[in-house]
C-alpha cells in the first residue's frame, strides 16, 4: 500500500462526462488499498475565461480580486469530483488550498509556497477518505487574502502536497502519454521518454516545454519527490523523473544514458535590438541596469563586433513579450544618458533548445544541430548555451521546421505509432 498524490489537469476534468471518468480511477486507486490524495485543476478552459471576464469589467484588475476570482475555477472542480467519487461509494472530501494549509508569500498572481502544513489532509487520509485539493492556490499568513501560483500552478501544489505528505509518488495526469522528445504537437513521430532526470527536466520546462511547469520541477528536485507525468484518458505507463542518471533495460541492467532528451521550443520571447551603442566600459551595464530595473527577466544577449570607422556596436537581447513594452519604455527614456542611437523590437522570433545530459561528454552536438539547421535552410540570429542545452532563436515562422529537422537529425523519431494527443484547446 502506497501514499499516491495525483493531480489531474484542466483536460483531464473538462466536463461532468471527465469528472466522473477521472472519479473511476481515484476509486480504482483506493480500491486497490492505496492511500490517495487527489489536486485538481479548474475545468478545460475555465481560467482563461475568468481572465477575460475581468478584462471586460474593468481595464485593469485589482490584483487581490484577479486572484480570489481564479481560485474559484479550482473550487469547483475540487467539489465536483468530491461529489462524484462519493457517487460511487468512496468517501471524499474537497479542501481549498488554504484549507489544506498551503502558506505562500504575497506575490499575487505569482506566489510561491513558502510551507505546507496539510494536518485536515492527513486527517482525511487516515480516516480512509479520499482528500481533494484545489489546485494553483495558497494563503499569504501576513494578510490571510487567498493568493495564486502563476498559469499551471496546479503541478506545483501536488508536488508540494508530495513532499509535505512524504508521499510515495506524485503522478500528474495530461491529456499526453507522458514526456516527450518534441511537442506532439509539432512532431507526431516524436517519442515518449521512460524516464528524465530533474535536470533535463528543468532546462526543458524553462526552454518552454509545457507538460510540466517550471517550479514544480524545481520543486521536486529539491525535496526529491518521484514524479510520474502519465494520461488520464489512457492506462499506459508514462514517464519518471526522477534523480537517477542511469537508465535500466527492460532485463534491469544499466544503460548508458541517451545524449538527447528531447527538443524544446518557445514562443513567448521577443528579442529587442540597441543599436549604435557607444563601444566604452560600462554602457552594458547601464542598458542592463535599465532592464532590470524594469523588473524584466532577459534570457539571451549577444553584442556584435563594434564597427572600427564608428565605435558603435549593437546589442540584443531575449526577453518575455509580455514584457516588451515595460523594457522599450525603460530604455527609451534612458536614451539620453545611454546613448544608443535606436531600439528594434522584433516578436516574431522562436526558440528552439536542445536538452540532453550526454551533452557534457559527448563533442560533436552543436556541430550536428547546426548542420540539421542550414540543410533546412533556417537562419539563426542567436545562440546560448548551458551545460547540459543548446538554444537557438529563428524567426517564428520558421520554428516548427527548424524543431522537426532537428528532432529527425538525432534520431529521435519514433517508429511506433503516432503519439496521442488526447485532449485540451491548447489555449
Ligand atoms: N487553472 C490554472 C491555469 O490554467 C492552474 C493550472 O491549470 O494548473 O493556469
Ligand atoms: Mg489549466
Amino acid at each position: 500500500m502506497a501514499l499516491i498524490v495525483q493531480k489531474y489537469g484542466g483536460s483531464s476534468v473538462a466536463d461532468a462526462a471527465s469528472i466522473k471518468r477521472v472519479a473511476k480511477r481515484v476509486a480504482e486507486a483506493k480500491r486497490a488499498g492505496h492511500d490517495v490524495v487527489v489536486v485538481v485543476s479548474a475545468m478545460g478552459d475555465t481560467t482563461d475565461e475568468l481572465i477575460d471576464l475581468a478584462n471586460q469589467v474593468t481595464p485593469l484588475p485589482p490584483q487581490r480580486e484577479m486572484d480570489i476570482l481564479l481560485t474559484a475555477g479550482e473550487r469547483i472542480s475540487m467539489s465536483l469530483l468530491a461529489m462524484a467519487i462519493h457517487n460511487l461509494g468512496v468517501d471524499a472530501k474537497s479542501f481549498t488550498g488554504q484549507q489544506a494549509g498551503v502558506i505562500t508569500d504575497e506575490a499575487y498572481g505569482k506566489a510561491r509556497i513558502i510551507d505546507v502544513s496539510p494536518s485536515r489532509i492527513k486527517d482525511t487520509v487516515a480516516r480512509g477518505e479520499v482528500a481533494i485539493v484545489a489546485g494553483f492556490q495558497g494563503v499569504n499568513p501576513s494578510t490571510n487574502d487567498v493568493t495564486t501560483l502563476g498559469r499551471g500552478g496546479s503541478d506545483t501544489t501536488a508536488v508540494a502536497l508530495a513532499a509535505a505528505l512524504k508521499a510515495d509518488v506524485c503522478e500528474i495526469y495530461t491529456d499526453v502519454d507522458g514526456v516527450f522528445t518534441a511537442d506532439p504537437r509539432i512532431v507526431p513521430s516524436a517519442r515518449k521518454l521512460d524516464r528524465i532526470s530533474y535536470d533535463e527536466m528543468l532546462e526543458m520546462a524553462a526552454s518552454g516545454a509545457k507538460v510540466l511547469v517550471l517550479r514544480c520541477v524545481e520543486y521536486a528536485r529539491r525535496y526529491d519527490v518521484p514524479v510520474h507525468v502519465r494520461s488520464s484518458f489512457s492506462t499506459r505507463t508514462g514517464t519518471l523523473v526522477t534523480n537517477e542518471a542511469l537508465v535500466t533495460n527492460e532485463e534491469g541492467e544499466q544503460m548508458e544514458q541517451p545524449i538527447i532528451a528531447g527538443v524544446a521550443h518557445d514562443r513567448s520571447e521577443a528579442k529587442i535590438t540597441v543599436v549604435g551603442v557607444p563601444d566604452v566600459p560600462g554602457k552594458a551595464a547601464r542598458i542592463f541596469e535599465v532592464v532590470a530595473g524594469a523588473g524584466v527577466n532577459i534570457d539571451m544577449i549577444v553584442q556584435n563586433v563594434s564597427a572600427a570607422s564608428t565605435g558603435l556596436t549593437d546589442i540584443s537581447f531575449t526577453l518575455p513579450a509580455a514584457d516588451g513594452s515595460k523594457a522599450t519604455a525603460a530604455l527609451t527614456e534612458h536614451q539620453p544618458d545611454i546613448g544608443f542611437t535606436a531600439l528594434q523590437y522584433d516578436d516574431t522570433i522562436g526558440k528552439l533548445s536542445l536538452v540532453g545530459a550526454g551533452m557534457r561528454s559527448h563533442p560533436g552536438v552543436s556541430a550536428k544541430l547546426f548542420a540539421a539547421l542550414s540543410e533546412a535552410g533556417i537562419n539563426i540570429e542567436m545562440i546560448s548555451t548551458s551545460e547540459i542545452r543548446i538554444s537557438v532563436v529563428t524567426s517564428s515562422d520558421s520554428l516548427d521546421d527548424a524543431v522537426r529537422a532537428v528532432h529527425t537529425a538525432f534520431e529521435l523519431d519514433s517508429t511506433e505509432d503516432e503519439a496521442v494527443v488526447y485532449g485540451g484547446t491548447g489555449r
